[in-house]
């Protein structure tokens, strides 16, 4: 089911936790909505799913207006399921009794109890827990109890699953496989997913686009490849490409960086960073010299990373990141320049 959100803005008392928030979904889309603490993400999903009222603007599902100022129809109303950071399990309830548990509602109360029987089953085996089903929460791992969530919010196929950081509390190679797991629900049941996340390799790696947040706000909307290759704004940049910006003064689409007066070409870089004066430039983007026409710095640290070495250079006062290969050497104080590496796609 496509979304509409429109204008959407709600306070808290003097503080605008969203403020005129646009964003046209469509249907099937897998939406990630990225930033730090603090910026309005869970703000944003309560909206969607009727937790909360708008103060300002309205949302669309299909043709159905969800929410507005004056409207906020009921969370059973609306056809969605949810997934939370916390799994949200009961504790006396099994596997089986968790998938089985939106079923009770009053519109499955003409459904056959063997078909009732038959979508668990299918439900709890396309999660991988059909071996499980007669288990408790505390009898489970911490992925296996983020399949029970999984499994009680798909078994009603909601055509819209709203997922608030479902992966924060899985260890980090868990989180990889589990990824896959939500990427294949989506395929599975086509839902039009908004997934909730801070980390930027998530939502890299599973989004059809993401929505950027910071301070209530959207700083950019797009695909992954998108928000990685041309961010917008110096937010955008540091926050998911982790780019170094560089300070300078442009002229059209040459930019001259300020210490050095070392010339890059800009033709990719948006209107906001250039007025700003600004330069992105990605870590892997850069090279380390022992001399050559290039910006002058000083190495500061250095961490060997396996597949690549991370060094940080002071460079008139500003930390640069670089990538560089595991073959390079520089030590500590050490004075190098930075040669930005030919464009790539
Ligand atoms: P996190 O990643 O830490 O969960 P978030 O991006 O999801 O953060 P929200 O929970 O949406 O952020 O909160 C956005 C802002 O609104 C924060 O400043 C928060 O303190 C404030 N806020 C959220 N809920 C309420 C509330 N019920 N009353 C007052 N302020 C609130």
């Amino acid at each position: 089911m496509s979304l509409k959100i429109s204008g959407l803005s709600k306070m808290y008392g003097d503080h605008p936790a969203l403020w005129k928030v646009s964003a046209e979904i469509e249907d099937g889309e897998f939406v990630c909505i990225l930033g730090p603490s603090g910026c309005g993400k869970t703000t944003l999903l309560r909206l969607v799913g009727g937790f909360e009222q708008p103060t300002e603007g309205f949302i669309y599902a299909g043709d159905v207006l969800y929410s507005s100022q004056e409207e906020c129809i009921p969370v059973e109303r609306r056809d969605l399921g949810m997934v939370f950071q916390s799994f949200a399990l009961w504790p006396n309830m099994t596997v089986r009794q968790h998938a089985e548990f939106p079923l009770r509602q009053k519109k499955y109360a003409r459904m056959d109890a063997a078909e009732k029987q038959k979508l668990i089953d299918r439900t709890l085996e396309s999660v991988g827990l059909a071996a499980l089903s007669g288990r408790y929460p505390d009898e489970l791992s911490g992925g296996q109890k983020q399949r029970v969530a999984l499994a009680r919010a798909i078994i009603t196929k909601p055509k819209i699953l709203l997922m608030d950081e479902p992966l924060s509390a899985l260890d980090a190679e868990l989180k990889i496989s589990m990824r896959k797991e939500i990427q294949d629900i989506h395929r599975m049941t086509g839902a039009t997913i908004l997934y909730v996340t801070h980390d930027q390799s998530e939502a890299l790696a599973m989004a059809d686009r993401i929505m950027i947040l910071k301070d209530g706000e959207v700083e950019q909307i797009g695909t992954p490849k998108e928000i990685y290759l041309h961010p917008r704004t110096p937010f955008a940049a540091t926050f998911v490409g982790k780019y170094n910006l560089f300070r300078g003064t442009w002229d059209s689409d040459r930019f001259y960086e300020e210490s050095s007066r070392v010339c890059f070409p800009g033709q990719t870089v948006g209107p906001e960073l250039k007025k700003l004066g600004l330069y992105p430039v990605r870590p892997d983007q850069l090279q380390i010299e022992k001399q050559g026409n290039g910006i002058p710095g000083k190495i500061r640290n250095r961490q060997y990373c396996g597949r690549e070495i991370h060094y940080s250079v002071e460079s008139a006062g500003n930390l640069i990141t670089v990538y560089a290969p595991i073959q390079t050497s520089y030590d500590l104080n050490e004075s190098v320049v930075l040669i930005k590496k030919e464009e790539i796609g």
